[in-house]
């Protein structure tokens, strides 16, 4: 496996600390408000990053954490807790907001084929862990006591600088826009460890330290739960490129400071997903969720084969007219493989088989390139190999990439009311002549994997997925 590693910039052969074992540990949610797609493109590409592993033979232990404490507006500890700002605007308690929002996540992770990670740890429930390292950080000089807060020394960390590649002046420059200073900070990147005596009076959650009642900064938190789960010795790191700076350098300079050795070997880091204005962004009301997409009519399983045909390394631009070329691709692909179904022939041809599976390992060994893993699954299609072959295939590498390509589509009496009386009101709209009506209909029905087709005996359906 080669991968592009933040921490050297360059694509390395991946070597895990423990043979054929990977420990993995990505970044999860601050459960605020619902996740947006741009946030699912990164959960997807860590979903494939983990099948892959698998696939290639790899035993993969994953752990993410839940963050429903300590991660403020701005990520140099500046602005509002997120949590308790929304939990004052839905009047709803922080614990509250942060059941409900997860669960929300989980629902979306279940709708995108994403697999749940082994280990899944809400940052509230680790205080004794940052307590324990904080402490530690303390005791080694690499941590100080200001205004009631502690923070962790950038200056006495020399590699501080080393995962964003970038140095000091021109770290000041991207945060330029942080107006708010702390003045209990020794150096402009020092980072909260832990707060008492804060901004925040009005702080939902705090627990009792050894110096005051308070809570957590949100790097702490990561570091802590991964060290916790998966050892003094991490494999890979994941989360979107904005984590880079500061969320992972200070992970980095906290957690190697606390165990006095190198920490974790690979960073990996997805590109954002943009809408055509820019960045999407939940705080300033940019984002699309996954539930605004189902009501407009697509597959949570279509976005997730949108996200696959670019690179994670790539900037991936979201529109609709994008989604619906994705609609109309994924449908014609599952149209195929269905009829490949519908005509099972032949021994499977195992040279064959595993020529393709390696292929398919390739193109994932490659810096982890969905869209050649999918040109690999259009190849078998195409080729002029039998159709159980195929079939054998298809189920192969949807191991990994989780496209329900081989799910036979559900019917209810809900539904087929429903696509009844679409093709009623189709038909009246062509009997007044209004092809146009008529023809949205038939591509809304399109976007709902719905293929309606004009025969002798009247209008058919039939289901994609
Ligand atoms: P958050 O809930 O803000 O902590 O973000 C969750 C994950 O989504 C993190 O790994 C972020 O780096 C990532 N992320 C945030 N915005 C985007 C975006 N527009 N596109 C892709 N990933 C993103
Ligand atoms: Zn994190």
């Amino acid at each position: 496996m080669r991968i592009y590693n933040t921490l050297t910039k360059k694509v390395e052969d991946f070597i895990p600390h423990e043979k054929n074992k990977v420990t993995m540990y990505t970044c999860g949610p601050t459960v605020y408000y619902y996740a947006h797609i741009g946030n699912l493109r990164t959960y997807i590409s860590e979903d494939i990053l983990e099948k892959g592993l698998k696939y290639i033979g790899y035993d993969v232990k994953r752990c993410m954490n839940i963050t429903d404490v300590g991660h403020l507006a701005g990520d140099s500890d500046t602005g509002e807790d997120k949590m308790a700002a929304a939990a004052q605007k839905e009047k709803k308690s922080v614990l509250d907001i942060a059941k409900f929002y997860t669960d929300a996540f989980f629902e979306d992770m279940e709708k995108l084929n994403i697999k749940k990670p082994e280990i899944i740890s809400p940052a509230t429930q680790n205080i004794p862990k940052y307590i324990e390292m904080i402490e530690k950080l303390l005791e080694k000089g690499y941590a100080y006591i200001a205004g009631g807060n502690v923070y962790f020394d950038t200056s006495k960390f020399p590699d501080y600088y080393k995962l964003s590649g970038r140095n000091k002046d021109e770290l000041l420059e991207a945060v330029r826009q942080d107006v708010e200073v702390d003045n209990n900070k020794k150096n402009p990147f020092d980072f909260g460890l832990w707060f008492t005596n804060s901004k925040f009076n009005n702080q939902e959650l705090k627990w009792e330290s050894p110096w005051g009642v308070g809570y957590p900064g949100w790097h702490i938190e990561c570091s802590a739960i991964a060290l916790t789960n998966l050892g003094e010795y991490l494999d890979i790191h994941c989360g979107g490129v904005d984590n880079t700076f500061p969320h992972h350098t200070n992970e980095i300079a906290q957690s190697e400071s606390y165990l006095g050795h190198k920490w974790c070997s690979y960073w990996i880091h997805m590109e954002f997903l943009n809408d055509k204005s820019g960045k999407m962004s939940k705080s300033k009301g940019t984002s699309k969720d996954l539930r605004s997409l189902i009501s407009k009519g697509y597959d949570p399983i279509v976005y997730r084969f949108f996200c696959l045909q670019s690179h994670y390394r790539k900037t991936l631009v979201y529109s609709l007219e994008g989604l619906d070329t994705a609609t109309n691709a994924y449908n014609k692909l599952k149209r195929k493989i269905k009829e490949i179904k519908n005509n099972k022939e032949g021994e499977i041809d195992n040279t064959k088989v595993k020529e393709y599976q390696e292929k398919f390992k390739n193109a994932f060994e490659n810096d982890m390139n969905t869209s050649t893993m999918l040109t690999t699954l259009y190849d078998v299609i195409k080729d002029d190999i039998n159709n159980n072959t195929k079939l054998y295939l298809i189920e192969d590498f949807d191991s990994v990439l989780s496209l329900d390509l081989l799910k036979e589509p559900q019917i209810n009496a809900k539904l087929k009311k429903h696509i009844e009386e679409k093709i009623e009101e189709r038909n009246k709209a062509k009997q007044n002549k209004d092809y146009e009506t008529a023809d949205k209909i038939r591509d809304e029905l399109l976007k709902e994997n719905i293929i309606i087709k004009d025969t002798k005996e009247g209008t058919t359906f039939e289901l994609i997925k």
